[in-house]
C-alpha cells in the first residue's frame, strides 16, 4: 500500500493512502482490491482493522447483489463488525488516541426528512440513517473489510482491558443480542425460548444466560447451531423439524397458564 508524509503536531507520520479491502462488485463477484484511502476528516480516525465478522448481509452481498431491498447499484465495501487499532486519533480531539485498540458503532443517525419524528433515544429509526457496508442508501456507504479505514471518532468504543480484539469483533452483533433481551424485560428466573441459533440467536442465548434467566430453550433446523446454543448456555435444544419432539415437549415453568393452556 501507499504511504504519504503527513505532519501530526510536532511529528511527521506515514499515514496509509491506499489499502486493500473486500468489495462485492455484483452478484457472485467479489474482489479484493487496493482501494484509495482519503486523509481522514478532522472528526474521523484512521483505524487499522484487526478482525470483521461476516454478517448474513455480507454474504447477500456477495451472493445475491442485494441484501432484502439494499441493492448494489455501485462497488460497495462490506464489513460493519469490525475491531481494531487506532492509528491516528481524530484531528479534532475527540475519540480515543492513537494506540487504542476498538470496537465500532457503524450506524450514523440520519439528518430526518421533513416533519417525520422519531423517537429521541431511537436514532436507528431516523430517516437517512446510515450503516458501514450497506447499499440501503445511494451513494452507498462503505463498510470496513479494509486494511485501514476512516471512522467518524463517535464511531469509536474503546475496548475494556481483557477483551482481546478477536472477541471484540462480536460487538456489534452481541448488541443487537443484548438489545433484543434487554426489550424482552427482566428474564432473571424466566423461562425462555429462542428461535433461530445463528450467530444473533447463540448470541442473544448467551446474553439471556448472562441475565440470570433459568431454563432456555433454543429451537434451530441445523443440527451446529444447537451445538453452539448449547456451548454458550442453552439448557435444552429442539429440532425445529422434529414436530413429536416439540409437541411432547413441556412448557412447564414458562409461563402462567392462559385460556388457551390446560
Ligand atoms: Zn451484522
Amino acid at each position: 500500500m501507499g504511504t504519504s508524509a503527513v505532519a501530526q503536531g510536532t511529528q511527521a507520520t506515514a499515514l496509509p493512502v491506499s489499502g486493500a479491502a473486500v468489495v462485492a462488485h455484483a452478484a457472485g463477484d467479489l474482489r479484493i482490491e487496493e482501494v484509495p484511502l482519503g486523509a481522514p476528516a478532522p472528526g474521523e480516525a484512521m483505524v487499522e482493522v484487526a478482525y470483521g465478522g461476516i454478517c448474513g448481509s455480507d454474504l447477500h452481498y456477495w451472493l445475491h447483489g442485494a441484501a432484502g431491498e439494499s441493492i448494489l447499484k455501485a462497488p460497495l465495501v462490506l464489513g460493519h463488525e469490525i475491531s481494531g487499532t487506532v492509528v491516528a486519533a481524530a484531528a479534532d480531539g475527540t475519540g480515543p488516541a492513537a494506540g487504542t485498540p476498538v470496537a465500532v458503532h457503524p450506524a450514523t443517525p440520519g439528518p430526518g426528512a421533513g416533519d417525520v419524528r422519531w423517537p429521541a433515544d431511537r436514532p436507528n429509526l431516523s430517516p437517512g440513517c446510515t450503516y458501514l457496508g450497506s447499499a440501503a442508501r445511494f451513494p452507498h456507504t462503505d463498510g470496513a473489510f479494509a486494511r485501514y479505514v476512516n471512522l467518524p471518532a463517535r464511531m469509536l468504543r474503546p475496548l475494556p482491558a481483557g477483551l482481546d480484539l478477536r472477541t471484540a469483533a462480536l460487538t456489534e452483533p452481541a448488541a443487537v443480542a443484548w438489545h433484543a433481551v434487554a426489550r424482552a424485560g427482566d428474564v432473571a428466573g424466566k423461562s425462555v425460548l429462542v428461535i433461530g441459533c445463528g450467530p444473533i440467536g447463540a448470541l442473544a442465548v448467551a446474553v439471556l444466560k448472562r441475565a440470570g434467566a433459568a431454563r432456555i430453550t433454543a429451537v434451530d433446523v441445523h443440527a451446529k447451531p444447537l451445538e453452539i446454543a448449547t456451548a454458550v448456555g442453552a439448557d435444552h435444544t429442539l429440532q425445529a423439524g422434529d414436530t413429536a419432539a416439540i409437541a411432547a415437549w413441556s412448557w412447564s415453568g414458562c409461563c402462567p397458564p392462559g385460556p388457551s393452556r390446560s
